[in-house]
């Protein structure tokens, strides 16, 4: 649920097919952290996307039971023509439905119903300044935003802060290092960390804010929440701040 704060105007949704479900197969199951994995998704039809914006996956049962869930895409956009190709990343929730069975049941060469890209307000098409803000699984999207301003040799306009319970909770943690970026700890950091533990407060956001930036929060409900306490008291407008709460708070 993206949260109905009013802000810039949202970038315009990118021409294409209409939004159709589509049978994706299952190419590769990375584990990002012990409750992460990444599922490589090859589509039927390319597609193009823009980072920040979700797929919908459906499971359905023998008797016809479904249940959808909504999967960030981690994947940056690629190029004009789109890709058959999505990641999508997902944590491994206790008593979880969806994330319990792609963890524990789904395997290479599967098939998933999946459906989009959705999402226009929660979308940054890699222009402007932006500073984009985690919790756990909340990189997600955020991921791909940090991708494409690599990508396209433009790592300056991003900003990125991430916060996670403990070093082995950081999802890219490979790839995730960069001036660009910064990892706070609320509850194990790595021996010789300045700044040591706890959640995110003001300190932790005034110094990455330039002025004028798009602000993208991700993360659980609480999260999402601290964060935007701590942005509106570093003084980030909130007509500036865009939120995507992924689910209960914790
Ligand atoms: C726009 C959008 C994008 C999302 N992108 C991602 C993503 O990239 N990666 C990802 O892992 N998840 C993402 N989510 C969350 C995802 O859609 C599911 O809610 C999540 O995987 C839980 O589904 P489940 O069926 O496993 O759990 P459920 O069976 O729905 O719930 C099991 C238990 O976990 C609690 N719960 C549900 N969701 C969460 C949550 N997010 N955090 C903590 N507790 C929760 C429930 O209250 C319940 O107690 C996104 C959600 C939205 C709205």
């Amino acid at each position: 649920m993206s949260s109905v704060m009013p802000g810039p105007p949202a970038a315009p949704p990118l021409p294409g097919p209409p939004i159709r479900w589509q049978t994706a197969r299952v190419l590769a199951i990375h584990d990002e952290t012990p409750r992460t994995k990444t599922f490589r998704l090859r589509l039927p039809h390319r597609t193009r996307h823009m980072a920040g914006q979700y797929f919908v996956l459906r499971l359905t049962a023998p008797d016809g039971y479904t249940a959808s869930r909504a999967y960030s895409l981690s994947s940056p956009p690629e190029g004009p023509d789109g890709s058959t190709m999505i990641d999508l990343t997902v944590e491994l929730l206790d008593d979880g439905e969806v994330s319990t069975y792609l963890h524990e049941v789904v395997q290479p060469g599967d098939e998933l119903e999946v459906r989009g890209p959705i999402g226009a307000f929660f979308a940054w098409d890699g222009h402007g300044p932006a500073l984009l803000v985690a919790g756990g699984s909340g990189i997600s999207p955020l991921m791909a935003m940090l991708r494409l301003a690599r990508n396209t040799a433009r790592p300056d306009l991003v900003r990125l802060l991430v916060s996670v319970r403990g070093p082995g909770d950081l999802y890219f943690a490979d790839e995730l290092p960069g001036p660009e970026t910064t990892v706070i700890y609320t509850r194990t950091a790595p021996p010789g960390d300045p700044r040591g533990v706890g959640r995110l407060t003001p300190s932790d956001i005034a110094p990455l804010v330039r002025g004028g930036e798009t602000v993208f929060v991700c993360g659980s409900t609480g999260f999402a929440d601290a964060a935007t306490t701590a942005l509106l008291a570093a003084g980030v407008p909130t007509h500036l701040i865009r939120v995507e709460r992924f689910g209960p708070s914790g």
